[in-house]
């Protein structure tokens, strides 16, 4: 793998999709989770190993958290699709989720970045 990553499979806790370990250059993924989970949390996780984050949570943690987050949602939703998904499902994000085979919360990370995003400029108005 480019990133020089190695990823594992291991059976994790209730509480724990995945880890990256970066000392180890290691992402662990829970074993016991459907497919589209373990691809979304893999997204994520290697969207840590990307930038060398030390892991997910606590306070220090939580700036790289969220943009790993958001690099794994937009990694992981196609735009064209979401829209179409959004329309289809009137924003229902659980639906819309299984729709584009990614987890809720990829779905409301999406949303999020592109609230947040700057608005693209529309083309100048016609003076005539
Ligand atoms: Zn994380």
């Amino acid at each position: 793998m480019a990133l020089g990553v190695r990823v594992e499979e291991r059976p994790l806790g209730d509480d724990l999709c995945g880890f990256y370990y970066d000392a180890a250059r290691i992402v662990i993924v829970d074993e016991n989770m459907l497919d589209f989970q373990k691809r979304c949390t893999l997204c994520h996780e290697l969207a840590h190993a990307r930038f060398h984050d030390v892991g997910c949570g606590g306070v220090a943690g939580s700036k790289a958290e969220r943009r790993a987050r958001r690099q794994a949602a937009l990694r992981l939703i196609d735009q064209t699709e979401y829209a179409s998904a959004e329309n289809l499902y009137d924003g229902d994000s659980y639906l819309m989720a299984c729709e584009l085979d990614v987890t809720v919360q990829v779905i409301e990370d999406y949303r999020g970045w592109l609230r947040d995003r700057p608005q693209p400029t529309g083309p100048m108005p016609c003076v005539s």
